[in-house]
């Protein structure tokens, strides 16, 4: 039985339901007068439901199908404008004890080198990663409770926020560690995590069973209830996300917006950020069966009705997609893209070589940060290291109040602006900084408030004076 508010799994993830919606979207994908109406309430800026979302997803009127497409852009532009937030994702230790038969860090893969970083370690990734320019982390570990307990995430947060080279420091450290207790996520709030991070893989209780055969992830239903953990443990910023390509695209893009609706609903606060990886090639994965399921087509269909279903929540996509593939989406509604990534651990200190097999998946944009950030100005986007909601307190409710206020506009552009500057006068080519000093100029024009247009100008010439760390 779907219950929305239900605290079980089964329940808020309810297959029958689940199912009755891909029927209805299936009825109804040539239905013009059903997807009007749904167009008409989507026009209106605040969501529309999953039954309605997977119609739209489903629709085979071209025309239709175009202005989806348009309203994606149009809400993507509405609440997050041509900002794109970056991270980097950093990879702590490979050992994990699970048997995800989609990742080569699975207990069974013998030939991997398994590494886990140590303090030291830490330090010196998280020096080359500030050199790089970045301002917010996602910390990447498996699940081994020998080697990597929740003792040692604890401590490498610490160690990150502790870093202070040159002008660099990392002001964001967002974790993807594995579902775990109340009390785990309360120590996880109390060191000062920003978003944390869970994929649910796929919501197909049998599918999952299937490719989570051994280890503590092979319980459904304590994965699928570990944001309701981790809110009960007073983190108010989680993120979602399902590996496309494992399952039914169509069922788990009905899932993770139950998924969302759920936390709204049950919590109060819908997901910070939502996650859209497809499966890539990887150590000791048969290719064959796990091949980006999906077309590049689907995918940008998927981005652009997520971002129609639920406008409050960032969405990601990472190095995993080619530069290409990034390009086409952004519009679409992505609002934050990892730069540089190295997906091994130790990667940044140490350059990957071809002896090193310890990445999770094939990293497919390669290039630097720099280039990437050279790259979205070119576009017209505005690249960001803005990590101030966070430490300002605004998570959870109140972040999702002012940005449901449409006031982010003269919150985020202005932190955008004054963390790029940081970014082309520490890390930049003269090339990168040449256009990035005319966006700059261009873009301060457009906030709207006087007032605060003004400061972001005194701001913006402080950095240029040495001085660091403005925010709003
Ligand atoms: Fe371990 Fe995560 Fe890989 Fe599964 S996906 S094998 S839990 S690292
Ligand atoms: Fe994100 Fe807040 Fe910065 Fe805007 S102001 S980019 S919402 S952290």
């Amino acid at each position: 039985m779907y219950q929305v508010m239900s605290p079980k799994a089964e329940e808020f993830i309810s297959d029958e339901e689940i199912r009755e919606c891909l029927e209805y979207a299936d009825q109804n994908k040539n239905n013009a007068a059903v997807i009007d109406e749904i167009l008409n309430k989507a026009r209106k800026m605040k969501g529309i439901t999953h039954k309605e979302a997977i119609v739209l997803l489903d629709c085979e009127l071209e025309d239709r199908n175009q202005e989806i497409y348009r309203l994606a852009e149009q809400i993507k532009q509405e609440f997050y404008g041509n900002r794109i937030v970056m991270f980097a994702p950093l990879y702590l230790s490979n050992y994990c004890i699970n048997g995800c038969e989609y990742c080569p860090y699975h207990a069974k893969n013998k030939h991997i080198t398994r590494k886990k970083l140590t303090q030291e370690e830490v330090r010196r990734e998280v020096i080359a990663l500030q050199d790089m320019g970045h301002k917010r982390l996602a910390l990447e570990a498996g699940e081994d409770p020998v080697h990597n307990p929740l003792e040692y995430i604890l401590e490498c947060i610490h160690t990150i926020y502790s870093i202070k080279h040159k002008n660099g420091a990392i002001r964001r450290v967002n974790v993807n560690i594995a579902a775990t207790t109340v009390e785990d996520y309360r120590k996880l709030k109390e060191a000062g995590i920003g978003t944390y991070i869970l994929f649910q893989e796929t919501y197909h209780k049998k599918q999952y069973e299937k490719l989570h055969p051994t280890g503590p992830k092979s319980d459904y239903a304590y994965h699928t209830e570990a944001m309701d953990r981790a809110m009960d443990g007073g983190i108010d910023d989680v993120g979602l996300g399902v590996l496309f390509g494992l399952n039914n695209y169509r069922y788990d893009f009905t899932g993770i917006i139950m998924h969302a609706e759920h936390l709204e609903a049950y919590k109060g606060v819908g997901p910070h950020t939502i996650s859209v990886p497809r499966v890539r090639r990887a150590d000791d994965i048969d290719p064959d069966v796990f091949d980006n399921g999906i077309s590049d087509e689907i995918f940008e269909k998927i981005v652009a009705c997520l971002r129609i279903a639920v406008p409050y929540t960032g969405m990601i996509v990472s190095t995993r997609e080619s530069a290409k593939t990034r390009e086409k989406v952004l519009h679409l509604g992505i609002s934050q893209i990892s730069g540089g990534s190295r997906t091994s651990v130790g990667g940044y200190y140490e350059e990957e070589d071809e002896e090193d097999n310890s990445a999770q998946f094939d990293v497919s944009d390669r290039r630097t940060l720099e280039e990437v950030v050279h790259w979205l100005m070119d576009l017209g986007y505005v690249p960001s290291f803005c990590t101030a909601c966070y430490r300002a307190g605004r998570t959870g409710d109140r972040f999702m109040e002012l940005l449901k206020s449409k006031q982010i506009v003269n919150c985020c552009h202005p932190n955008a602006l004054m963390t790029l500057k940081e970014f082309l006068e520490d890390y930049a080519s003269p090339e990168t900084k040449e256009i990035g000093e005319k966006l700059i100029a261009e873009e301060l024009k457009k906030i709207p408030n006087e007032a605060v247009r003004r400061k972001a100008e005194e701001y913006i010439a402080d950095i240029h004076n040495g001085e660091r760390d403005f925010r709003f």
